[in-house]
């Protein structure tokens, strides 16, 4: 459930008219809740309830901004990391140091370093140079880092093939059958306490068989590790729980998650960790948009929108589909295809789609652009970087400013031997 509703005809976040929002901040603007970020927070954490020694750590990736950090810190949860960026954000933020995660597949000796030096609760180790480096780091300083192994079960998510990464082919974790022997050798760095396993298969998964396979593996390793005497504390499971974006719609709910991750852990006897990002953000912002033309086309009009590409990517990126409804729906419908102005054919929500009746000038909003809508957003075509508004009942904030092109210009130099 999410609080962008129609009210007597008109769309509202929470108890703020969006034609409000748009008329003080202008479009394109993302816009997010309050409400539905904390209650998402909320319903994730109720269907792990009868998992004990239970830590949440939201994937930061999926929209980082400060406003939305502030908001899952105060729901109690850590943050993952992937970034020496994201890793100064999520401070900045208000998690504790304690509580943030450092995943990733290429990170750089000095973002160990940062990480080490500002005290982090856990690093997910990607092949065995990186730890090696990471407990020469930690020893130097008279540190020990607490890291987990992230292993590559090798299990097909069945999702988007650029969103998979539990498969062997792809660039994440250790193969598995490597996992016992390796982590025997970085056991013993004297700067790592190294106490677990990591994965994380994908993202947007909507059958839960790909997690329970994928849990049952490392339920396995676990045991394995442990007949070869080591001690298996930590087990982090990554997040990838998908959301409904079109409606109808119906992917596994965190409760029925929640029940599968309790059977298959049962007994682990370990402290567990879930990373979930897009399941708390995607369906807690929207995108909202106005319509520039209404152009005739061949088969179907063109509505373009003056939102693109360049502001919300997954379309081009994934073929993602985003739900678009009028701000001010009549009740009539029309087939029509969706485009933002950037020159990319790529550039294109939607083809051939049934969608409310709009016309120049009138709002609308790309629905499910919470998670990996406004943190991909770039300035492509020297448009300029999309703002950002909370609303919290019956107020809004711009918690991310538009940055003008003539800001980024001014970032852009000429060298001496051209400016003569
Ligand atoms: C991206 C990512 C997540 C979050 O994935 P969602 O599909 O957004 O839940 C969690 N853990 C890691 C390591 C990730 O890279």
């Amino acid at each position: 459930m999410d609080h962008f509703q129609l009210r007597d005809g008109e769309m509202f976040a929470e108890d703020v008219p969006l034609a409000r929002i748009a008329d003080q901040v202008g479009t394109p603007v993302y816009v997010y809740s309050r409400a539905t970020f904390a209650r998402h927070a909320d319903v994730f954490r109720e269907g792990l309830r009868d998992i004990p020694r239970l830590h949440l750590a939201y994937a930061i990736k999926a929209n980082p901004n400060l406003a939305v950090l502030r908001v899952m810190a105060d729901a109690g949860y850590g943050a993952d990391v992937v970034s020496g960026g994201e890793m100064a954000r999520a401070m900045a933020g208000g998690v504790p140091a304690s509580g943030i995660v450092f995943s990733g597949v290429g990170k750089t000796p000095d973002e160990l370093i940062k990480g080490l030096e500002a005290g982090i609760g856990q690093f997910n180790l990607e092949l065995e140079e990186e730890g090696r480096v990471l407990g020469a780091l930690a020893a130097a300083r008279g540190l020990r880092a607490n890291a987990v192994l992230r292993v590559n079960p090798d299990v097909d998510a069945g999702t988007h093939a650029k969103i998979s990464t539990g498969k062997a082919e792809n660039k994440f974790g250790i193969p598995i059958d490597q996992a016992v022997a390796m982590f025997g050798r970085l056991a013993a760095e004297p700067g790592l306490n190294l106490r677990g396993i990591a994965i994380h298969i994908g993202s947007q998964l909507t059958d839960l068989a790909p997690l329970e396979a994928a849990y049952t593996r490392i339920g396995r390793l676990v045991a394995e590790l442990r007949a070869q005497g080591h001690a298996i504390t930590h087990v982090d499971l990554g997040g990838g729980l998908g959301v409904p974006y079109r409606p109808g719609d119906n992917p596994p709910s965190p409760a029925q998650f929640g029940a599968m991750a309790a059977r298959v852990t049962n007994g682990w006897d370990v402290d567990l960790m879930f990373e979930p990002g897009r399941v708390i953000a995607a369906n807690a912002g929207v995108l909202l948009t106005r319509v520039i033309w209404v152009k005739p086309g061949v088969v179907h009009p063109y509505v373009i929108v003056d939102a693109a590409m360049n502001d919300l990517t997954r379309p081009a990126l994934y073929d993602a589909y985003h739900h678009f409804e009028a701000v001010r729906p009549s009740g009539e419908r029309m087939t029509a295809n969706i485009a933002g102005p950037v020159c990319e054919t790529g550039d294109t929500f939607a083809m051939a789609r049934e969608i409310d009746v709009v016309a120049s000038g009138d709002l609308a909003i790309f629905r499910s652009a919470g998670a990996y809508g406004a943190t991909m957003a770039s300035t492509y075509n020297s448009r300029a970087l999309v703002p950002e508004v909370m609303v919290d009942g019956d107020r809004f904030a711009v918690v991310a400013d538009r940055i003008s092109p003539e800001t980024i210009m001014a970032a852009e130099r000429l060298p001496e031997w051209l400016a003569a």
